[in-house]
């Protein structure tokens, strides 16, 4: 099922990494602006987002998209030479080879709907920050069809696709159903993705977010301690965590709301394509306190706390922890 759904859908993901990965090499201050809720957007977001909204509007226009970007800062004056670095960036890249500055602002609005039965959910880069600093980001697609999600797209342009160092960072896929599979966009070589079959704790290893304030990271050492895992936490941006987990480079992925920010809500565009990866390769996603997570609930996870990704073996045992050692602190 949704084969069609997941070949056009790949296709833009994988050109959107291939320009990312370009304007990466080269981004410099000008190519950046501050949102009001002071996180940064670079032109290869819009660029990214523009990009993979056209595509999916051309072939799918009557299924909505709820993208995270909008293209009101580009409209503002002082920002217009954003949209000229953006249109270079995107010329040549076929159907959008020809486009005007109205047009692209157009586009990226394309992923201004609101969820309804069927949509797609798109963070044309997330990890913005990795991606300025030079480091991990992704380009994170999913098609969510009454509050399940179906298809799953993560474009990781800078990790490898698994023990070779093949370039061009991996792509890896899953539909609902039918597994998970990483892919080099380099060779186009395919495999399916596992989870970690690792069963003594003291090896194992867990990742969490790069910025300190999108979790709690004292907490996390502590129940990774009180699990028995001896390693420290390998933190990197972005759904690239997913990625890690799926393909057995982690065993467990925690995000326990910062103690500053407790009432957060995780936005759909951010979990939707990992966790649905992360389950067809044989693992568990959830909140932190074992719930499903609800993609019905609008943009946002409203009715989750912190998400959870591990091998099915340690879901239980994370989420005892967790609850034990929160307690404590109450106390
Ligand atoms: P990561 O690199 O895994 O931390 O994920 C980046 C995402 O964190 C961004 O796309 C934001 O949507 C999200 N974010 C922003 N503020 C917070 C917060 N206070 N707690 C958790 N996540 C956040
Ligand atoms: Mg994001």
């Amino acid at each position: 099922m949704y084969s069609n759904q997941l070949q056009v859908a790949t296709e833009a993901v994988f050109v959107a990494m291939q320009i990312t990965r370009s304007i990466q090499s080269e981004i410099s201050g000008a190519d950046t602006v501050t949102k009001s809720d002071r996180s940064p957007v670079t032109v290869a977001d819009f660029a990214s987002q523009a990009l993979i909204c056209g595509h999916l509007h051309s072939h799918f226009p009557s299924i909505p998209i709820v993208a995270e970007e909008r293209s009101a800062l580009l409209r503002e004056t002082e920002n217009f030479p954003l949209v000229t670095r953006i249109l270079e960036s995107v010329r040549n890249r076929g159907e959008l080879g020809k486009i005007d500055g109205k047009d692209l602002l157009n586009l990226i609005d394309l992923g201004g709907s609101s969820p309804g039965d069927t949509f797609w959910t798109l963070d044309p880069i997330d990890g913005t920050k990795g991606f300025l600093r030079g480091e991990q980001f992704a380009i994170a697609l999913a098609l969510i069809d009454k509050g399940k999600v179906q298809i799953g797209i993560l474009g990781c342009p800078n990790l490898t696709p698994g023990e070779s160092e093949e370039p061009g960072g991996c792509l890896v896929t899953a539909v609902r159903g039918e597994g998970a599979w990483i892919e080099s966009p380099s060779s186009r070589r395919r495999t399916q993705c596992h989870v970690s079959t690792m069963t003594e704790a003291k090896n194992m290893r867990f990742v969490e977010s790069y910025v300190s304030a999108h979790s709690h990271s004292d907490l996390q050492l502590q129940v990774a301690r009180e699990l028995g895992i001896r390693g420290n936490p390998v933190r990197m941006d972005s759904q690239v965590k997913y990625a890690v987990v799926s393909s057995g480079r982690a065993e467990i992925y925690m995000r326990i709301p910062h103690p500053d920010t407790p009432d957060y809500k995780e936005k759909i565009w951010d979990h939707a394509a990992g966790s649905l990866i992360v389950t067809e390769a044989g693992g568990e996603v959830s909140d932190i306190e074992g719930r499903e997570l609800d993609f019905t609930a609008g943009r946002i996870l409203a009715r989750n706390r912190g998400i959870l990704a591990t091998t099915n073996k340690m879901h239980k045992k994370v989420i005892r922890s967790i609850r034990m050692l929160e307690e404590k602190r109450l106390s």
